[in-house]
């Protein structure tokens, strides 16, 4: 369905004020399945708003004016969209007894000029004004041989939201063919944002009617998927489809196919296998103990351990030979194995997490660039490094740290 939304005002177009209106309702006829295809702005002049209402019946199916339906000469919506259609104008005795009665409650005579806000489209419903005077109108028409939805509302935003919920979206709901969303999101860790769309784009464009979106954030990839049908579990076929199709691709690099975080995922894997961990860890600070324990449970199985930033703590802390850290540098291999090994030790956890690099933007030399860090993984078994030189600034850095770290952990015990 298309619908063209018309901003009535000649307000509209100076540049003292612009049309929001339309955002609200655009936002709202999305929502329903609606694609706006056309949005007009028309100042207050008859024979241009007749010009622009016949031009939108003939190329969409649901047409709405915003605008203009309050009771002074400039208000002429009711009179342009009357003439557009080709049909009549009625004075509705309900409503002009209801402004009659209004006005008699403040004391005032009414003057002549607002009878006009009791006029109705031939056919239409009234849309009533809960905040306003002005009532919206609901025609449901056919013009030539198609269907056509005709909205009038007030301008005044207030008064248009309050209109467009209450009485609008039932009304379209109604009107409109049954629709269901069915959405997923795939979430992979520590891969190229470039690299996943190549892969999958042969994949995913093989699905016209599924909708897909890749976001990228640091350290994560997330691939999107939605669909819209008449019924529910055919739209939900369609994308588990999708989806399986894009995990046999990508196998273990997906690490969540129903929303959750890389934390909860590792810390769901570390339960079920009854493992545990402790971190000793430099340059970020605490930042994968905080992640982990933000975690609601994370006591089952992340221990704690410790920000180890100077040599001292590190030698103090997690047993790190002081020779290691003169021969090899604070930030290398061997002191990231040393890190992760004491603490599991200290700990007596599954496995120990040892991170230490250059976060920057100062400390950084040829030999040991800002960005570099070694993370290690000791399980008592083996111990496994992984050596990465991320670019971007302090921040990034250390949450690149902490997400490849908690990436290496989820590999081990998927
Ligand atoms: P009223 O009874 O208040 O005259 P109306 O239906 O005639 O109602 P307008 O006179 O067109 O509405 O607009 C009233 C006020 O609502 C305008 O002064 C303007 O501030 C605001 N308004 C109108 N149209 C829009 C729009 N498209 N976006 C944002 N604000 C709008
Ligand atoms: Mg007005």
């Amino acid at each position: 369905m298309l619908a063209e939304i018309i901003a009535v005002g000649s307000e509209l177009l100076t540049p003292f004020r612009q049309d929001t209106n339309s955002l609200f309702a655009t936002e709202q006829f999305n929502s329903l399945g609606v694609t706006v295809v056309f949005k007009t702005i028309v100042g207050d002049r008859r024979p241009h708003l007749v010009q622009a209402v016949s031009l939108a019946l003939s190329r969409v199916d649901i047409v709405c004016v915003m605008g203009g339906l309050g009771p002074t000469e400039d208000d002429i919506t009711r009179e342009a969209v009357a003439e557009a259609l080709g049909v009549r104008l009625r004075r509705n005795g309900d409503l002009l007894a209801a402004l009659y009665k209004r006005f008699a409650e403040r004391r005032a005579s009414m003057p002549g000029n607002n009878s006009k806000q009791a006029d109705m489209i031939d056919g239409a419903e009234i849309l009533p004004n809960a905040n306003g005077t002005a009532p919206g109108q609901w025609l449901d028409t056919v013009v030539g041989e198609h269907r056509k939805l005709v909205i009038l509302l007030p301008g005044p935003p207030m008064e248009l939201k309050a209109m467009f919920t209450a009485e609008c979206l039932p009304r379209l709901r109604a009107a409109l063919p049954p629709r269901h969303i069915a959405r997923r999101v795939l979430k992979m860790a520590m891969l190229p944002e470039s690299e996943v769309d190549a892969r999958l784009a042969p994949i995913y464009t093989r699905f016209n009617d599924v909708e897909t979106t890749i976001l990228a954030h640091a350290g994560e990839v997330q691939l999107h998927m939605q669909c819209t049908k008449a019924i529910l579990e055919v739209a939900q076929g369609r994308v588990n489809e999708l989806a399986s199709r894009v995990e046999e691709e990508m196998e273990d690099a997906i690490f969540s196919s129903n929303g959750e975080s890389l934390e909860q995922i590792v810390l769901y894997y570390l339960e079920i296998r009854g493992a545990t961990v402790a971190v000793a860890e430099s340059c970020t600070g605490g930042l994968l103990a905080q992640r982990m324990t933000s975690i609601s449970g994370s006591s089952r199985s992340f221990l704690g351990g410790a920000v180890v930033y100077t040599d001292d703590l590190k030698v103090q802390f997690a047993d790190v030979p002081e020779d290691l850290i003169e021969d090899k540098g604070a930030v290398s291999r061997e002191v990231a194995e040393a890190l992760a090994h004491g603490i599991r030790r200290r700990a007596q956890s599954t496995i120990g997490v040892g991170i230490t690099g250059i976060a920057g933007p100062t400390g950084g030399s040829e030999a040991k660039p800002v960005g570099l860090v070694y993370i290690a993984l000791d399980d008592g078994k083996e111990i496994n490094v992984c050596e990465r030189k991320f670019r971007g600034d302090r921040e990034r850095v250390r949450w690149l740290a902490s997400q490849q770290a908690l990436d290496m952990i989820r590999r081990k015990f998927m």
